[in-house]
């Protein structure tokens, strides 16, 4: 019987600010879980620092609070020790975008089989709504003494040119539609992206609900289809993506931007060099016996020869 989103709720209270933006996360994930029927013991939600990072404790999978942008090689080595493992990253644009944006792009580039829930809500809310990379310049929510000096990262545009294969916007008042897409990123091959739009109601005045009330529209309400099937389709789809990642001041599409199903993920690569990866992953080869490591003569040699040096 498929387990119900109630089934992934952990006992831990959920402190985050009453109205806050990541109730509809957490409550999308709970669904979208329930509706994959995720099994708990191969599923890992590993998330950084922030608000956002709070959200292991508050569903029952495995999972790993870590430390300040570093979810993401958390999270790949998790994946890479054991591909059967369904990964999930949930991070804040404060994490994710600044001290962790090395990481971000590296995951794209490798195209390794994870899903990045971002939560952006423009600020550091954790530690009284500071300025994050994805706040606009000019703009000053009340948190900040005067107008943002800095430029914006696009998340979108960053996400298409690091390598991501499926890229996507949430708003996390809208849970169903929010849903799907968690659902779409998790059974995708490869890096998966969504960032969410969640207001933060204690620090950013200017985010609000009322705010993208006016502006999100769904992207497939249009003719829209960033899906590419056939190779020659890539550098079409990806351009569009990278226009409509530009439309977002009178209006903000959300839905699926981009999704390449001809890429390759890093698994499969590691697959073809090394065939047994997959049926015998790190994560399932015994190394000790009698409390001591196992390692037989042919495998040291092959990996200390390399550093012998003759000496005349
Ligand atoms: Fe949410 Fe902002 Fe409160 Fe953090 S500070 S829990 S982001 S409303």
């Amino acid at each position: 019987m498929v387990r119900k989103p109630v089934e992934y709720q952990s006992d831990v209270w959920v402190d985050w600010c009453p109205g806050c933006g990541d109730f509809g996360i957490l409550a999308s994930m709970y669904r979208a879980f329930s509706e994959l029927d995720l099994s708990p013991e191969k599923t890992v939600v590993v998330s950084g620092i922030g608000c956002s990072g709070k959200t292991p404790h508050f569903i029952k999978t495995n999972g790993v609070h870590t430390l300040h942008g570093r979810a993401i090689p958390f999270a790949m080595g998790i994946k890479l020790a054991n591909p059967e493992l369904t990964v999930i990253i949930n991070g804040g644009d404060g994490d994710l975008l600044g001290i962790g944006i090395g990481h971000f792009i590296a995951l794209g580039r490798r195209n390794i089989d994870l899903t990045i829930i971002l939560h952006n809500n423009t600020v550091y809310g954790l530690t009284k709504g500071q300025a994050s990379p994805t706040l606009k310049r000019g703009l000053k929510p009340k948190s900040l003494p005067k107008p943002n000096i800095q430029d914006a990262v696009n998340p979108i545009a960053l996400a298409l040119s690091s390598g991501y294969t499926f890229i996507a916007r949430g708003y996390s008042m809208m849970v169903d539609h929010l849903k799907e897409l968690i659902k779409k990123a998790i059974q995708h091959k490869g890096a998966a992206f969504i960032e969410v739009l969640q207001p933060c109601i204690t620090y950013d005045n200017i985010h609000t609900v009322e705010y993208y009330k006016k502006r999100v529209y769904k992207m497939e309400d249009s003719d829209w289809n960033p899906i590419v099937e056939k190779i020659d389709e890539r550098e079409d789809k990806m351009l569009k993506a990278l226009a409509k990642s530009m439309e977002y001041d009178e209006k903000i599409p959300i839905g699926v931007f981009y999704q390449d199903k001809c890429a390759v993920s890093f698994e499969e690569r590691i697959h073809e060099r090394i065939p047994t990866y997959l049926e015998n992953p790190p994560a399932k080869q015994k190394i000790e016996q009698d409390g001591r490591p196992i390692i037989d003569n042919i495998t040291f040699k092959k990996i200390f020869n390399q550093y012998i040096v003759e000496v005349e």
